[in-house]
């Protein structure tokens, strides 16, 4: 815990009630959505960009990493406290500083949720693109420290796409603007495109623009089911090697497919369906069959079993019903999920998946993956007994076979959940010496007492 005099500093700054150092608030943030905890020496909850200055200006003089955190729902440890830090949460910084629909714009403070910024831009016919499967909770800066997707990546890009400029302060407590209000900049350096996905290493993100689109004015679904992965892969691949982009394209393996039947949630599937995959298409009205048409074409193939379309909500919503399923199902399997996030160009999905099927089999191991397939970015999820040493062996060698294979195939070890502190021994298989020596040369330029979220997204 803090000694009493530093936390009276904080406690000057923020107020007594927003620099805890409670049992009860200790335990809530000393961990995130991955196993293992640390419990941190105070939480801290800065309300403004001056406040989160000053935070910063007062670890820096006591010598105390901060770990940021924004809902603490991400999967790879990078809001789990490192040892003998701060936590600074941005929870109470969740207004909306300007919504622009002129300009397509709004501006927003980084404990904002990020659901509640695409509710606000379709009041205005516009929508906030990303959608990350925990936008009901996460928070829209933890989405831009981790660069989050979700479905709709394959069509509109990732977080990244969607930030014309940011609000920051750094590990020297420097106060910084980068990007501008305009949907063209080639100014100065883009150091917006940087500090977005450096998971808190670089900088504290206190506000961001971002860029809004118009929402489309029809979405409708397709789930078609396979008798393989394999089909289901290659029909991926058909789809991404014609004109017209879905706005969704998930896959559920033949793994997922057995989980979902024992969760007793397949109901409607055809017999044989050992994989499925979610498509979706948006747009003007008048253009929808168009699309329909083109989707069904490219998805038709070998191994099809069933495409159904849904075009009213309640059709849309009992399609995705199995694939809804999917996050219980697994829990049921083991009570541990390593859950990688691997990513492949989209015309080696199906030598990845065959690969991942054999390594089950080789380490004796339930692994289900499912994902955006569209984007070749597969949710692999190795289950496990914690307690059991050998399981637990066994998956440690599994892991290290998926990452080579991974790259072996082109890919790249995260597509959205980051590195944190989990993965961080896989960077050196992946990133050069010299390329990683200029990481660590920026992280000294930002952070020269490294005190932002210490051990993570870089090896030591
Ligand atoms: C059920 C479930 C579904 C998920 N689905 C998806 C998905 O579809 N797509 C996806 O991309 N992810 C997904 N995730 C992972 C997670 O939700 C995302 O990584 C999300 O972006 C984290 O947001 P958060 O507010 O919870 O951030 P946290 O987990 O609190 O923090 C994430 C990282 O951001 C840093 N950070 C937080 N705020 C700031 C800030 N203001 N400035 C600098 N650094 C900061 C933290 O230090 C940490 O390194 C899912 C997680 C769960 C549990």
């Amino acid at each position: 815990m803090l000694p009493p005099t530093v936390l009276a500093e904080f406690a000057a700054l923020l107020g007594t009630e927003r620099a805890r150092v409670d049992a009860d608030t200790l335990a809530l943030y000393a961990q995130d959505e991955t196993p293992g905890r640390c419990t941190p020496e105070a939480v801290l909850f800065p309300t403004s960009h001056a406040e989160v200055v000053g935070c910063v200006r007062l670890a820096l003089e006591h010598k105390l990493p901060i770990t940021p955190r924004g809902a603490g729902s991400g999967n790879v440890g990078g809001a789990q406290p490192t040892p003998g830090s701060v936590v600074l949460s941005f929870e109470c910084m969740n207004r909306i500083v300007e919504f622009d629909p002129a300009n397509r714009l709004i501006v927003v403070e980084p404990g904002v949720i990020t659901q509640d910024i695409d509710r606000l831009a379709r009041s205005a016919g516009l929508m906030y693109a990303p959608d990350p499967g925990s936008g009901a909770y996460s928070r829209i800066g933890g989405n831009l420290a981790m660069n989050a997707a979700g479905p709709r990546a394959v069509k509109y890009g990732v977080t990244r796409d969607h930030v014309l400029g940011l609000r920051a302060v750094d590990g020297s407590g420097r106060e910084l603007r980068t990007g501008s209000r305009t949907s063209k900049y080639a100014t100065g350096y883009d150091l917006t495109r940087l500090l977005i996905g450096s998971e808190g290493t670089l900088a504290l993100i206190t506000e961001a623009t971002l860029r809004l689109v118009p929402a489309p004015e029809r979405t409708v679904s397709l789930r078609v089911c396979y008798a393989s992965d394999t089909a289901a892969c290659t029909a991926v691949q058909r789809i991404m090697q014609q004109a017209v982009v879905p706005s969704a394209l998930e896959f559920m393996d033949r793994r997922s497919i057995e989980a979902i039947t024992e969760f007793g949630a397949a109901e409607g599937l055809p017999p044989g369906t050992e994989a499925v995959l979610m498509v979706e298409a948006d747009g003007p009205a008048e253009d929808i069959p168009r699309q329909v048409a083109a989707l069904e074409n490219a998805l038709r193939g070998d191994g099809l079993l069933e495409l159904q379309t849904g075009f009213t909500p309640a059709e849309i919503q009992n399609l995705w019903t199995a694939r809804k399923s999917l996050s219980h199902a697994v829990k049921k399997i083991a009570p541990l999920k390593l859950n990688e996030d691997v990513v492949v160009p989209v015309s080696r999905l199906a030598e990845l998946v065959a690969a991942i099927d054999a390594m089950g089999t080789l380490h004796r191991l339930p692994i289900v993956s499912f994902g955006h397939a569209g984007n070749g970015n597969l949710h692999v999820n190795l289950m496990v007994h914690p307690d059991d040493e050998g399981e637990m062996a066994r998956a440690e060698a599994c892991l290290r076979e998926l990452i080579e294979t991974v790259l072996r195939l082109g890919g790249t070890l995260s597509g959205e959940h980051g590195i944190g502190n989990k993965k961080r021994k896989f960077i050196l298989l992946e990133i050069e010496p010299d390329t990683l020596a200029l990481m660590r040369d920026l992280k000294r330029v930002f952070d020269p007492q490294g005190i932002l979220n210490p051990g993570k997204k870089l090896p030591d």
